[in-house]
């Protein structure tokens, strides 16, 4: 996801980075990229002109002119004005005081919404809550189905008309189901609503009889960000018809632009509360505004990293490689030998890979890392001496064609993990300095 806006402002950047001064033309020049790679990632026009009319009065501003690396500081107002524009804190679902908290969704058929009706139920109940799924999407053949289908993968109870009842009644099944949950101590109920391949009235007033008789906590509007600029068109007519609290992006695994994203929230006035990015349960998180901006900018995305390690290991183990991520130094090739072995169970390698920072510019490399390649690195370090392990500096010319030798590959592959270690060792000695960006805040000078 957002890899077009990624790199076109990360050549945005690199190119003002030049500069030592900015004049008002270099800022106008720079603006008006912007104003391209947000158009061209899909962002509706009145989201990329209030985004660019706020980076170029505050660019304009004594916070650049007085900054002691202007170029650098307008990358940091890009990252406050992304963060902003996608909603600025993380918005967490609101529990209801008295249980069960009642979440709806609605959407478009084919959003995904039955998928994402798992994929929170699975995500609510790793958090310790007993979620109920409710089938109340009864036109489309299967949903029902589909949804026990989903219900079971996730582990949580489904709430269905018994089957051979005709259609059955959407509203009178949701209802009935609140109660069914108040009973089985079910403490969030999550609603599956029926969705249409369009808009119509059919679908909104069926919508609205659900809402106004269970009043839910939440509703959330499921969204698929692939269909581009019609993800907000769709939006507008949920809201006007329905009405939503929350906005869920689904399908941004396949979405390289982003545009829904960045411009649901200005739209619509309402936070993007989670995103999906696959198919299968866990591809699934909260949404949050400074992270996904860290990444747009290919600063990475740490901290979701930290939180998936600290999912898959015991927290000693995950204290111990959040604490060698971070600070760079004393992170020896043993080291990556040893988390790499650990990172393989957290999943796909180029997916964690590319949470880090700077390495947006390699996706190229990332999309052809094959997991098997790791088996491949893992020998060549086998094949180095414990001082060499420790100490990569001293791998020389010889000692690149012993280790080569040993691990059955060729000297330049040798060298090239040799030389890809010490970047990610800068990177992350770069990143330990605060956001990566030296001269802001807490940045390395
Ligand atoms: P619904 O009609 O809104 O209930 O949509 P479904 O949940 O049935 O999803 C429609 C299709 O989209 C299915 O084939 C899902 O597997 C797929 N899908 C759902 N979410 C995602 C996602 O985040 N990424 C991708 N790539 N596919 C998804």
């Amino acid at each position: 996801m957002f890899e077009t806006l990624s790199d076109r402002l990360t050549s945005v950047f690199s190119s003002l980075r030049a500069k030592g001064r900015l004049s008002d033309a270099d800022i106008d020049a720079t603006c008006r990229e912007i104003r391209i790679a947000l158009l061209e990632a899909d962002v509706a026009l009145p989201v990329v002109r209030a985004f660019v009319a706020h980076v170029k009065e505050r660019a304009r501003g004594s916070e650049v002119s007085q900054a002691l690396n202007p170029a650098q500081q307008v990358v940091k107002i890009v990252n406050d004005e992304l963060v902003e524009i996608l909603g600025g804190e993380t918005r967490r679902l609101r529990l209801a005081k008295t249980p069960p908290t009642i979440i709806m969704l609605a959407g478009l058929q084919g959003a995904g919404k039955t998928t994402l009706a798992g994929k929170l139920a699975r995500w609510l109940r790793e958090q310790g809550h007993a979620p109920m799924l409710v089938a109340a999407d009864l036109q489309r053949p299967n949903a029902v189905q589909q949804l026990a289908v989903v219900g079971e993968r996730a582990e949580v109870a489904v709430f269905a008309p018994e089957p051979g009842n005709g259609v059955g009644d959407p509203v009178d099944v949701a209802r009935r189901s609140i109660d069914h949950a108040k009973r089985q101590q079910h403490d969030v109920v999550i609603i599956d609503t029926a969705g249409r391949l369009g808009i119509d009235q059919e679908l909104m007033r069926q919508a609205a009889d659900i809402r106004d008789a269970v009043q839910p906590d939440e509703i959330l509007f499921v969204v698929d960000a692939m269909i581009g600029q019609d993800a907000v068109t769709t939006a507008q007519a949920f809201m006007e018809g329905v009405g939503f609290d929350g906005v869920v992006l689904t399908k941004l695994d396949g979405d390289a632009r982003g545009g829904a994203a960045l411009s649901v929230r200005h739209i619509t006035g309402k936070p993007i509360m989670f995103a999906s990015t696959g198919e299968k349960l866990g591809d699934f998180d909260a949404f949050h505004p400074d992270r996904m901006a860290s990444r747009i900018l290919d600063m990475g995305d740490v901290l979701t990293l930290i939180e998936q390690a600290q999912k898959t290991f015991d927290e000693e183990q995950a204290k111990k490689m959040a604490g060698k991520l971070t600070s760079g130094d004393g992170f020896t090739l043993d080291d990556f030998l040893e988390q790499m072995a650990m990172v393989q169970k957290m999943g796909p390698i180029k997916n964690l890979l590319g949470m880090m920072p700077g390495m947006g510019q390699m996706r190229d490399q990332l999309n052809q890392i094959d997991d098997r390649d790791l088996d491949r690195i893992a020998a060549i370090i086998r094949s180095m001496t414990p001082g060499e392990r420790a100490e990569p500096k001293i791998i020389n010319g010889s000692r690149r064609a012993r280790i080569a030798r040993g691990s059955g590959v060729s000297v330049t592959e040798v060298s090239s993990l040799v030389t890809r270690f010490f970047d990610a060792q800068k990177m992350m000695k770069r990143m330990a300095g605060g956001l990566g960006i030296p001269g802001m805040p807490g940045g390395g000078g």
